[in-house]
């Protein structure tokens, strides 16, 4: 295969806790701005930077709230590698794991603000540096530094930063919507809302 014929992939992982339009906004943009052909939305098993606190909703949930999320959406996929491989979910391992499935990709990280200061403390950086580049999102309430400040925390990165609308929601926000009563119409698309009803997640939060 020539290198132009490589097929581009996005990687952007998440708890998808549930999923949103923020997470849906980033993805689409992420995938226009770099030509990627397809984004892939990995669903974390045990999001080991989140165990210890609250109980984190059953992955196979978060999974169909992804899967009901993106059908229909042209290029966004969801990939549930980490969940079919079980215990804790480092992107070193799915990076690996698809490169072995798929040796030609070209692979690019997502992630927003919040994540950049997180990096240095994922498992194996340096593989992964050299096994993708990165992309960083802006995502209201994360102030992303500039210029230097921000070479010097992606360094060794192969990084862009890139502006996608910025959408003021989160997963943390959203399951106290739903554990009080309130509206989630438009924040989570609608396929996502009937299971969140179906299966009755999040309503015992609180
Ligand atoms: P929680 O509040 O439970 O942490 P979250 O909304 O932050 O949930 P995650 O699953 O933790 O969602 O995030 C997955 C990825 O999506 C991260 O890279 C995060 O920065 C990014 N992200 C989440 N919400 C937004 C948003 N509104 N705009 C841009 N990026 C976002
Ligand atoms: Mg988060």
């Amino acid at each position: 295969m020539s290198k132009s014929a490589e097929r581009r992939v996005g990687i952007f992982g998440g708890t998808f806790d549930p999923i949103h339009v923020g997470h849906l906004v980033t993805a689409v943009n992420a995938r226009a701005a770099l030509g990627l052909d397809v984004v892939k939305l990995v669903v974390a098993n045990e999001p080991w930077q989140k165990v210890g606190g609250r109980a984190v909703t059953p992955a196979a949930d978060r999974l169909a709230l992804v899967e009901a999320a993106v059908s229909g959406c042209e290029g966004i996929e969801v990939c549930d590698l980490e969940i079919r491989r079980g215990g804790s979910s480092y992107t070193i391992d799915t990076v690996e794991e698809l490169l072995r499935v798929e040796p030609d990709i070209e692979l690019t990280l997502i992630v927003g603000a919040d994540v950049v200061p997180n990096l240095t403390s994922w498992r194996s950086v340096d593989r992964l540096q050299q096994s993708c580049g990165l992309v960083v999102v802006n995502r209201p309430g994360s102030r992303l530094a500039g210029g230097q400040e921000l070479a010097e925390q992606l360094a060794g990165w192969r990084y862009e930063v890139i502006e996608v609308p910025a959408l003021e929601v989160s997963s943390t926000d959203l399951r106290d919507r739903a554990a009080t009563g309130r509206p989630l119409d438009f924040l989570i698309p609608e396929g996502a809302i009937r299971v969140i009803a179906e299966r009755g997640l999040y309503a015992q939060d609180r």
